[in-house]
């Protein structure tokens, strides 16, 4: 049983204007299409195979370098598609939304910590929002890592994780990261990332 490439729940041009068509379709057609097929690839044959991705992440033998960028690629797509919605934006509510306000004092400094992370995370990565030890927090990793794998300095259950590499924003926004970050915010599933949160809590 391998891997598959998950569909969209919407279509390429239904986040625009904060995500455009063309680079939703390049994203996912293309970028996650690519880390899904060398992930299987990379697992075959191995006693990975069969593993759901979460447990391969958890247990990452971060030295295998084919396994982690592709297994990161998979998993970290996987959650970056479902974390948006043309119906997405504004604020969380509910249990959520306490807890943002009790980790960082207010939505509007979560929304600053958030993209100050995205921003500052230099070359290629995501920014995270991670549930540790009970506690919301921020935090960033470089490449295609995520929490779940160990020793990069940013852990806990991720929750919400934005893409900061150029694929995912430069055909809009060239290099204007900041806008990007600033334009996801515009379609976040905040009843999805509720959901992940009750989860994990
Ligand atoms: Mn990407």
């Amino acid at each position: 049983m391998s891997f598959e490439l998950p569909q969209l729940p919407h279509a390429y041009d239904a986040l625009e204007p904060h995500i455009d068509a063309r680079t939703m379709e390049i994203h996912h057609s293309k970028h996650h299409n690519g880390y899904t097929t060398k992930l299987n690839a990379a697992i075959d044959g191995t006693d990975l195979a069969g593993k759901s991705i979460e447990d391969i992440c958890t247990g990452m033998d971060m030295s295998n370098k084919a396994v982690r960028n592709n297994g990161g690629g998979y998993y970290n797509h996987n959650q970056f598609w479902t974390a948006m919605s043309p119906n997405g934006g504004g604020t969380p509510s509910g249990d959520l939304a306490a807890a943002i306000d009790s980790a960082f004092g207010s939505f509007d400094e979560f929304k600053a910590a958030f993209s100050s992370a995205a921003g500052t995370r230099f070359g290629s990565g995501w920014a995270w929002l991670c549930v540790k030890d009970g506690k919301l927090e921020v935090c960033s990793s470089a490449n295609q890592d995520n929490p779940l794998m160990p020793g990069i300095g940013c852990g806990g259950a991720p929750i919400l994780g934005l893409d900061v590499w150029e694929h995912a924003y430069y055909l809009n926004y060239q290099n204007r990261r900041p806008d990007y970050i600033a334009a996801f915010f515009n379609v976040i599933n905040w009843d999805e990332i509720s959901t992940r949160f009750a989860a994990v809590i």
